[in-house]
């Protein structure tokens, strides 16, 4: 298997470290180069550094991560954007999914699910963190629905529902009694349809225009 290539932007130094020794002890990732602001790393990409991952701290000094993930994504367009994020700056989070990041990770987790994402992300999901869906959901059920017209199919909201709620495609497929195959074209349709690149940005699309209703589960 090849080794992934890792950029680390991360403002706090012992997070950073920790971060870097998680990674390079896998086999599967090596930190390629790490910064303590954006600066930084940009110039060091118009010098020639490139990474398959970056991994974006949103609170950073100076140039913020929110701005930053265009700039990276127009730099190198290749790589795959997740950010790190302390999870208590809702707006924060929020700009960031409009953005288009790959992917976040709440930094209170584990080394292990840090991991874990990398790896969904390399396998070219787009995972939402768990309590990142929790907190999208419950804002966004607050706000007032967008009018669209170009409604997802019934069949569309809901593998993008089971995939929001953490199932792989595979699971999902299961569940229906699909194939992986037909579970991509759905979300391929529904993405294109918000006009979106990423789960979690289509989730974000899809609640706002009213299309995804989570009520339900709460009893
Ligand atoms: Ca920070």
């Amino acid at each position: 298997m090849n080794t992934h290539q890792v950029l680390l932007i991360e403002d706090h130094t012992v997070y950073r470290q920790t971060i870097r020794q998680t990674l390079d002890s896998t086999g599967d990732y090596r930190c390629v180069d790490e910064f303590s602001n954006l600066e930084d790393a940009l110039e060091a990409i118009d010098g020639g550094l490139v990474a398959d991952l970056i991994l974006l701290d949103l609170g950073l000094p100076s140039m913020g991560g929110i701005e930053g993930i265009g700039l990276l994504r127009e730099k190198l367009p290749d790589s795959r954007v997740i950010i790190l994020t302390a999870f208590t700056d809702r707006s924060k989070v929020f700009a960031a999914l409009e953005a288009g990041a790959h992917g976040y990770v709440v930094k209170a987790g584990s080394p292990n699910r840090l991991l874990q994402t990398l790896n969904e992300v390399v396998g070219g999901g787009t995972p939402l963190d768990p309590q990142i869906a929790g907190m999208l959901l419950d804002t966004f059920q607050k706000l007032r629905p967008i009018p669209e017209d170009e409604n997802l199919s019934r069949r569309e909201t809901e593998i993008l529902q089971l995939v929001a709620r953490g199932l792989t495609k595979q699971q999902v497929g299961d569940q229906l009694g699909i194939s992986l195959h037909s579970v991509s074209s759905y979300l391929r349709r529904a993405f294109d349809k918000l006009h979106v690149h990423s789960l979690p940005a289509a989730v974000s699309a899809a609640i706002r225009r009213g299309l995804l209703d989570f009520s339900e589960e709460e009893r």
